[in-house]
């Protein structure tokens, strides 16, 4: 057939599976177990449908300044994108158009490479150290782009902000993402340094840290010149990105300091529980900052594991790829959930 030598040939991206169990624990997306803050559900009930017959609002306005008003900034330093991953993709669109090869980590979100290959940009790895950790000085050498997670996923590593600092002072002339959709579960943020370096951009999101992964929300923070590069791009792209219930539900989750904060606390405290029976089952992993764990089991495989979970319904995430594919990488669920997931793990290994 003709017309096939002109189609776009793409390898997508493959997310976690969402299984419609009724009674199942689901620890293998990274989304967050406790629902979003009240008032998105109140608002919720309240919704006038009858807004439905209007297009929303295409700057977003309403959203872009609540998020800057959270962290400080003028709302002319704010994108807001269906999600991180649409965010990121215009990120991509934008920023990434040398010849000169983007560069990210060997092990990463592996959305990276799905996006240069589709956009044809050329990209190289630099393999994490032996410990997963990011090498600073593989990403000092001439490229088109930098982009990392911070903390890194799926290995949960968090990076010290002042080597970020030398990464992005070593990049002055492309653009450096910092992609910190698990930022909040420990982390020390990059946004600071949006006001000292032009060719930063710091991207989170809502899916994780404020429970709305089903609500499609992710922002981008930076110089107001690349956010005006960007939202150029999304123009001509759609221009109706963020639906009503988005922009709205957005802005009240944005709202709720407190509830965030008590949020976030359980999950931290939840995972460092977490961490020392996964250790005194026989797991190991690195210092997860994140809303997730990277085991590896001292004997029985990783695959095992998984397949043996998945009879139990509970759901985590096993990667078949190089160097990682004797990993598990489980979510942080509530603390109920988790003890569930550490019994029937005690079980099964003493059973073996
Ligand atoms: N970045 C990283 C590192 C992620 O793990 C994810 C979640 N899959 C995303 C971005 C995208 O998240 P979302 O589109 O839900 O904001």
């Amino acid at each position: 057939m003709g017309w096939e030598s002109y189609v776009r040939k793409v390898v997508p991206y493959v997310p976690g599976e969402q299984p419609n169990e009724a009674k199942m624990i689901k620890l293998n997306t990274n989304e967050n177990p406790y629902p979003p803050a009240p008032g998105v559900a109140k608002l919720l009930a309240g919704f006038d449908v009858d807004r439905l017959r209007l297009y929303p609002e295409p700057t977003c306005k309403v959203l872009v300044d609540a998020i800057a008003e959270y962290y400080g900034l003028d709302s002319s330093q704010v994108f807001v994108g269906v999600g991180s991953d649409d965010v990121l993709a215009m990120i991509f669109l934008t920023f990434f158009n040398d010849k000169k090869p983007i560069v990210f980590p060997d092990i990463t979100y592996s959305f990276y490479d799905v996006w240069a290959d589709m956009l044809r940009i050329p990209y190289e790895t630099k393999p994490l150290d032996e410990k997963f950790k990011i090498k600073k000085e593989d990403y000092y050498g001439e490229n088109g782009g930098v982009i990392f997670p911070n903390p890194n996923a799926p290995t949960g590593i968090l990076m010290e902000l002042s080597e970020i600092e030398d990464i992005v002072a070593h990049n002055r002339d492309v653009i450096v993402v910092v992609d910190e959709a698990y930022i909040d579960f420990g982390g020390v943020s990059a946004l600071p340094l949006i006001e000292r370096y032009d060719n930063l951009l710091v991207v989170q999101t809502f899916s994780k840290s404020r429970s709305m992964a089903g609500m499609r929300i992710g922002y981008a923070m930076g110089n107001p010149k690349l956010i005006r590069y960007i939202n150029d791009v999304k123009y001509s792209f759609n221009s109706y990105t963020m639906n009503q219930t988005a922009l709205a539900l957005g802005v009240e989750a944005m709202r709720d300091k407190e509830y965030f904060e008590e949020t976030r606390a359980k999950i931290i405290a939840t995972r460092e529980w977490t961490k020392q029976e996964l250790k005194r089952l026989g797991f190991s992993f690195g210092d997860s900052k994140s809303n997730f764990i990277f085991a590896t089991h001292e004997t029985v495989p990783a695959r095992e594991i998984f397949e043996a979970l998945r009879k139990e319904n509970i759901y985590v995430r096993y990667f078949s790829k190089e160097r990682i594919d004797n990993y598990l990488r489980i979510s942080i669920g509530t603390q109920t959930e988790m003890e569930t997931l550490i019994r029937f793990l005690e079980t099964y290994l003493t059973h073996l």
